[in-house]
């Protein structure tokens, strides 16, 4: 008798320019944010969820938004905190590290931004079951709270993360300590990644904007 058995199918999509610029840019998404009430839900339900699924040093979770626009031969790369559009296919493509990923309606992942990781790529095994399991359900969730398309997974920043403030000038996004991050006039400001794991719970990312480029609208997010 013949044993059929399905290939596993991977739940990972390719990058792809167009689902970056389907991204919201930051004022939007957190009125995306504040109007489905997504607060409430970080420190119970996902970090229950990112717990129990031991992920919580695997993931964090992310505000989905874009901080300026990219061509479509361009993928956003961080090297050394500060990330700009580097040209896709160039040379040092191999050597990038996927850092932050949408989640779409059906579980599958589609990364979004980069990092250069010259020495070691640690690439996330997206057909581990344990993975697979916790994204299904991630996407469950998203969709039980109407947060599709407002939060994503991020990489986990490693147990020495202290939290770091991104400042957009032009089309670099720069990455601050917090401690050297100023506070400025105008500037516009929201949280933008949760960690669950003990050691960095405590800290968040948060992304500030000033009224250039594409950020010309404002919201409060309290
Ligand atoms: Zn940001």
């Amino acid at each position: 008798m013949a044993l059929c058995i399905s290939p596993p199918t991977s739940i990972h999509t390719a990058y792809s320019p167009t689902t970056y610029s389907a991204i919201p840019i930051l004022s939007t998404a957190c009125a995306n944010f504040k109007t489905n009430n997504a607060a409430s839900h970080i420190y119970s339900t996902f970090r229950t969820l990112f717990t129990s699924h031991s992920m919580d040093r695997t993931f964090g979770l992310i505000l989905l938004h874009r901080h300026f626009d990219l061509a479509d031969d361009e993928m956003l790369v961080e090297y050394n905190g500060t990330s700009v559009p580097w040209k896709k296919a160039g040379i040092f493509e191999a050597k990038l590290q996927e850092q932050a990923w949408i989640v779409g309606k059906d579980g599958n992942v589609t990364p979004y931004e980069f990092v250069y990781a010259p020495r070691e790529v640690v690439q996330v095994d997206w057909e581990d079951r344990k993975v697979v399991g916790f994204v299904k359900a991630f996407a469950d969730c998203l969709e039980r709270l109407g947060l599709e398309g407002v939060l994503g997974l991020c990489a986990y920043p490693g147990d020495d993360f202290q939290g770091r403030v991104e400042v957009t000038k032009g089309r670099a996004n720069i990455s601050l300590h917090p401690k050297d991050a100023m506070n400025e006039a105008g500037t516009y400001s929201a949280d933008a990644a949760w960690f669950f794991a003990p050691p960095i719970i405590m800290f968040k990312c948060i992304c500030k904007t000033d009224d250039a480029g594409n950020h010309t609208q404002h919201c409060d997010v309290t």
